[in-house]
């Protein structure tokens, strides 16, 4: 049994816990990041790397845009590594009358929030777009929505995290917080290890419900399985990210930098999964995402999926993160219930919880995102 201190003691390494990490380094904070498992090991890692701003509830908005507007297309050179993000758009598809009416909502209640986002009729989306279906009447694009390597922004921020100074710790299970005062200290973890700070801050995705639940404070949240294709190597076929409406299936993917194509979406099965298959593909939701994928995009009809993984999201009850410090707990703050949307917005997420971490008013307006929205 050890006990350590730092200034903040950050539960999960997912992309939240790490780049948290990082912008608490860069404020001087001394910073220990506790993993269970590997870094990465979530969503983090296995993500379909979407980072849009179109089609995000009034609350999250904001983090997206600022993101996007100051963070994304500086972060390989302030990172040192390579996230190849590319600010390449993306276009929601509509096959009829039902998707038209449902993206025309999308931008109008989007334009109002000061994001450039348009309906393109058809001509205009095969333009953008040549191998679309011709059973596609309309899109709604977003140009400055884009992609990046999930994985490698993950570990970027690790590195240089650490690089930095920050200590990442793994195989450290963080059990409960621990409270000094009605003010949470530390946490405990599954060895029986103590970890102190003044600020400690729950990243670990729908784990954190678990963690929060030690000190009575309880995040609606259930797990949700996506579900992932890896395409073989295409030429360069479009460097958009593509959408499918959710009431169609739903599925987003883009062309990695590679040339492989990467394709997913939620496949409800995952009541069904067997005790062994904690989080395998299985057979029947591969078939699914490739007919998806197929049905608007005839082009992949003969191509071969090389690679297919899954993996958890923390589906909030109002579908938006709950993000910041929990009023009810001083010095406890945290960052969960990302809802399949996380990757996209958190190095935004990330800047205000350090800033949040050091006392200081966050960069973005995030008060629709608290805990307390759930007190009624
Ligand atoms: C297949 C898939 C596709 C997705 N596509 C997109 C997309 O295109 N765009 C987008 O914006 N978002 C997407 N998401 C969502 C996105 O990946 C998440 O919102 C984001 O990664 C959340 O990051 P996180 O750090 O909060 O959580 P996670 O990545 O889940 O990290 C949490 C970490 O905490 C660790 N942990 C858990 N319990 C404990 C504990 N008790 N003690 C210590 N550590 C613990 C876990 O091992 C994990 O490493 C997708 C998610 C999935 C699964």
């Amino acid at each position: 049994m050890s006990n350590q201190c730092a200034d903040v003691v950050i539960a999960g390494g997912g992309v939240m816990g790490n780049a948290t990490a990082y912008y608490l380094r860069k404020k001087g904070c001394s910073v220990i990041v506790l993993e269970e498992e590997m870094l990465g090991n979530g969503g983090s890692s296995r993500n379909g790397g979407g980072v849009r701003q179109s089609g995000r509830d009034n609350r999250e908005l904001p983090l997206a845009i600022y993101g996007i507007g100051n963070i994304w297309p500086h972060l390989s050179e302030e990172l040192g590594v390579d996230i190849e993000y590319h600010q390449a758009g993306n276009i929601k598809f509509a096959k009829d009358e039902r998707g038209v009416e449902f993206y025309k909502k999308v931008v109008e209640q989007n334009l109002k929030k000061g994001l450039e986002l348009r309906m393109l009729n058809q001509a205009e989306t095969r333009e953008i777009c040549p191998l679309v279906s011709d059973e596609i009447i309309a899109s709604c694009y977003c140009p400055s929505d884009g992609h990046a390597n999930a994985l490698m922004t993950t570990l970027a921020f690790y590195k240089r995290a650490r690089e930095l100074g920050a200590r990442f710790i793994t195989g450290e299970k963080v059990l409960s917080v621990k409270l000094h005062k009605g003010r949470a200290k530390g946490v405990i973890t599954s060895r029986g290890n103590v970890y102190e700070g003044d600020k400690i801050i729950i990243t670990a995705g729908y784990e954190s419900r678990a963690i929060l639940n030690s000190v009575h404070i309880d995040v609606p949240m259930r797990r949700k399985l996506i579900e992932v294709i890896i395409i073989e190597m295409q030429p360069k076929i479009f460097p958009m990210m593509i959408t499918i409406p959710d009431y169609d299936g739903g599925g987003y993917g883009h062309q990695t930098d590679h040339g492989s194509f990467v394709f997913g979406g939620h496949i409800p099965l995952e009541n069904y999964l067997r005790p062994e298959e904690k989080e395998v593909t299985q057979l029947i939701t591969t078939a699914s995402n490739c007919n998806q994928l197929v049905s608007y995009f005839p082009y992949f009809k003969d191509a071969k999926v090389i690679r297919s993984w899954s993996g958890w999201t923390d589906l909030c009850q109002d579908e938006v993160p709950v993000i910041g410090n929990i009023d009810e707990v001083p010095g406890l703050l945290t960052a969960c219930g990302f809802t399949g949307h996380g990757f996209g917005i958190s190095p935004a997420v990330a800047a205000c919880l350090s800033e949040l971490a050091v006392d200081k008013e966050p960069s973005v307006d995030i008060s629709g995102l608290s805990y307390s929205r759930f007190i009624m």
